[in-house]
């Protein structure tokens, strides 16, 4: 593998290296970026030294869908915001997305691609759902649902930190022997996460857990 080049304040379009952050999947130097609206993302640094990224995947979509007169409907939202979730880092939710390492499929980073896989089951009282919640943004993981039936899955899938690991309140509830509702219900109500988590959870677990922290 060649030395990773080095960009730190380079320009390239709208978008400024801040600093070489992660390798991704395949090796390949990842590079923070700003960009000229603010948004922070996380370009290949060959893709930046090849002239194929000069924007936010926000941005230069803008400027495609203004063109088609696209930016104002309410796909063009559902499709923007994903995008957010994934690659803008001072989004507010990504920790949930981007920073859990899901991401959106290199087709969808195209609107009109990904208007042409969703957009005839679309409605407007209809939110983007993924059927596994550990997994990307692509067509075979992804629906339209209800958006009460969206946010009673983001309580299950909302995710806790507690004695060094990190799952979601329905893992917890199948690690621990307890209901992922009763967890929820517990955390609505003012619970604290260790009360929630301990009270009527599996001995053996608890156990195992604080023999894992002693050690
Ligand atoms: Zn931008």
């Amino acid at each position: 593998m060649p030395p990773a080049l080095e960009l730190t304040g380079r320009t390239f379009g709208r978008l400024v290296a801040v600093e070489r952050s992660h390798k991704d999947a395949t090796g390949a130097w990842m590079w923070l970026c700003r960009c000229g609206c603010a948004r922070y993302v996380h370009v290949r640094g060959a893709t930046l030294t090849a002239g194929r990224a000069s924007a936010c995947s926000s941005c230069a979509a803008s400027m495609r869908a203004r063109t088609h007169g696209e930016t104002g409907s309410p796909l063009y939202q559902r499709w923007r915001a994903m995008l957010d979730r994934c690659e803008n880092s001072h989004h507010r939710a990504w920790r949930d997305y981007g920073g859990r390492g899901i991401a959106v499929c290199p087709r969808w980073r195209s609107y009109e691609l990904f208007a042409a896989d969703m957009g005839s089951t679309f409605r407007p009282d209809l939110e983007l759902d993924r059927i596994d919640t550990d997994g990307d943004y692509e067509p075979r993981n992804c629906r339209w649902i209800s958006h009460a039936a969206q946010q009673s899955n983001k309580r299950n899938n909302h995710v806790i930190e507690w004695r060094g690991h990190v799952k979601t309140v329905t893992q917890w509830g199948s690690t621990l022997g307890i209901p992922s509702n009763t967890l929820v219900h517990r955390l609505r109500r003012g619970w604290s996460v260790d009360r929630a988590l301990t009270t009527g959870a599996s001995r053996d677990v608890l156990l195992e857990l604080a023999n894992e922290a002693a050690s």
